[in-house]
């Protein structure tokens, strides 16, 4: 199989091969082409295996369908992370995806770093957050940030988000973002706790296993 074949647009798929990738991984072939009928997708794994291009390339599938409608003064794609190092990556592998072709606004909204910088990337709009869930979640309080526009929301690493204690604003986020998002929770073990997060967050959704 391909890229192609999992049904990515043409565009993504001639920068991934410029890239230099050409062939799915396993937890990619299972999840894009149901991220892509819009299911909501349970993925069980590690850093290694390919997860962030499985739950970022049907994010920018979306929004390249929405190409010329304006943008929410917010952001369409919401990706939560346990810690900063992994946000980092998740935004240069995204931008890494979308290679020169794909025009893609991100911000990362992370603790510990000027919150005056994060406010005014907000302000504008993006495509894409990345952001730790306590900073995400002071900046919720002080109204710099609506989510109802929002249509994806990844939980990448669920297990250690919830193991740094961040199931609270985990679950104030999703609420915020509202009942029509797409939801996408990655773990690299399935705790009960996660279940039940998945549970209570995730719509009938498919698994997959990297
Ligand atoms: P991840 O598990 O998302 O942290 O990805 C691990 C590394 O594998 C990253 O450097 C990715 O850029 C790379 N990668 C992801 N998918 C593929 C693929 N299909 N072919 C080759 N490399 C990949």
């Amino acid at each position: 199989t391909d890229f192609t074949s999992l049904g990515l647009p043409q565009l993504l798929t001639e920068s991934l091969a410029a890239g230099g990738f050409t062939e799915p991984t396993r937890i990619q072939s299972q999840a894009i082409p149901k991220l892509l009928e819009r299911r909501d997708v349970m993925g069980i794994a590690q850093t290694g295996s390919g997860k962030t291009a499985a739950f970022g390339l049907p994010i920018l599938a979306g929004i390249l369908e929405l190409t010329g409608r304006p943008r929410p003064l917010t952001t369409r794609a919401l990706i939560l992370a346990p810690t900063r190092e992994l946000a980092v990556q998740i935004e240069e592998n995204l931008k890494k995806f979308a290679g020169g072709r794909m025009k893609l606004d991100t911000a990362l909204i992370l603790g510990g770093m000027s919150r005056t910088q994060q406010v005014k990337a907000l302000a504008r709009g993006v495509d894409v957050v990345i952001a730790t869930p306590g900073r995400l979640m002071d900046l919720v309080n002080d109204g710099k940030l609506r989510l109802n526009e929002t249509r994806w929301l990844v939980l990448d690493e669920a297990d250690r988000m919830l193991d740094m204690g961040f199931i609270a604003p985990v679950k104030a986020i999703a609420k915020l973002v509202g009942p029509r998002r797409q939801t996408m929770l990655f773990s690299a073990t399935m705790a009960s706790e996660v279940e039940e997060l998945a549970q209570t967050l995730l719509k009938d959704p498919v698994r997959v296993e990297a």
